[in-house]
């Protein structure tokens, strides 16, 4: 099934909207209202910042249309340190695992695009899988993130599966505790199926 049959009802329902989900009009509308803000304005959404508080559409619009040399200096200041608050100086390394090749797309930059037939097309099975997180284990690797084309063969069941597969291959005292994965775009009822396996984003 193609990409355009299997969303057919997903596009329906967005297509029935009386308008698209990002308003440009709006945004456009609020960056023009906040043209040059006061510094008080901008101190008062730093404030909120600091606290670690959701900003609104219109405080980041003050963020944006800011040109005060003065105060964009304190956004610097306060977005490192919130940084170094949240993140420290930790890196995190993902090793990729590339589950299928096999793709519908076409996109320029990408060696799985349906048009390069240089390359051999496969899906590793649930057995190849294990074999590969293995000989990821013993390399001490602990995060992963799982690569699939687009295609029929990497549907949300296979991916749930995958995932499973991932989490349930054991090493000794060894295993990967997050899998992110890589995929082509979810319906909201498959991206629920992907949260109750437990991927990571
Ligand atoms: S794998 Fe992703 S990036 Fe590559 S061709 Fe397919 S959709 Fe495009």
């Amino acid at each position: 099934m193609g990409f355009l049959q299997k969303y057919q009802k997903d596009f329906e329902e967005y297509d029935c909207l009386e308008q698209d989900f990002i308003d440009d009009e709006l945004i456009w509308a609020q960056l023009k209202k906040k043209e040059n803000p006061s510094r008080a304005e901008v101190r008062s959404v730093l404030d909120k910042a600091e606290k670690k508080v959701r900003l609104e559409p219109e405080e980041m619009a003050i963020l944006i249309q800011n040109q005060d040399p003065e105060t964009i200096k304190e956004m610097y200041a306060l977005a490192n340190r919130l940084k170094r608050e949240i993140y420290g100086d930790r890196i995190v390394f993902f090793a990729p695992l590339y589950i299928s090749n096999k793709c519908a797309n076409n996109c320029k930059y990408c060696g799985f695009r349906h048009e390069n037939h240089q390359i051999e097309r496969r899906t590793l099975t649930l057995d190849e899988i294990t074999e590969e997180v293995r000989i990821m284990i013993d390399e001490g690797q602990k995060r992963t993130v799982l690569v699939y084309g687009e295609s029929p063969e990497t549907s949300v069941d296979f991916i749930c599966a995958s995932v499973r597969q991932v989490y349930n291959t054991k090493r000794g005292k060894g295993e990967i505790r997050r899998a992110n994965i890589n995929c082509a775009p979810l319906s909201r009822a498959e991206l629920q199926q992907l949260k109750e396996v437990g991927i990571g984003t």
